[in-house]
């Protein structure tokens, strides 16, 4: 039963982890941007979604707080905190499978 809802977190976790290195190289070069893939569901998604590395960090922050494209939030699922550009939108997971998944697989979970 919970079997999308799970497909999917693994979906939006993978889109972060590819964030996170993007993140990593932008400050090696000390940049103050980059460009960042969508966290959002599809697994097919090629979105570019821009971002300061603060606004990234303020995301990467929740564990449960995602960096989308606008309109590619799953309204069932997620709802929208932020709009930190008019081409982004950071979401909330209030799924209680899909949040409890994404924290899990968070990679700065054992930071804290
Ligand atoms: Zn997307």
């Amino acid at each position: 039963m919970d079997e999308r809802e799970v497909r999917i977190a693994h979906t939006e976790a993978l889109f972060r982890d590819v964030n996170e290195r993007i993140a990593e190289s932008a400050e090696r070069f000390n940049a103050r941007d980059a460009e960042f893939v969508c966290e959002c569901a599809d697994p097919t998604c090629a979105e570019r979604v821009p971002a300061t590395l603060d606004q990234y960090e303020e995301v990467r922050a929740d564990g449960t707080h995602f960096l989308l494209a606008p309109d590619h939030e799953l309204p069932e699922l997620e709802r929208v905190v932020k709009r930190p550009h008019k081409r982004s939108v950071v979401v909330e997971k209030f799924n209680a499978v899909v949040a409890r998944t994404v924290r899990r697989l968070d990679p700065r979970a054992d930071a804290v």
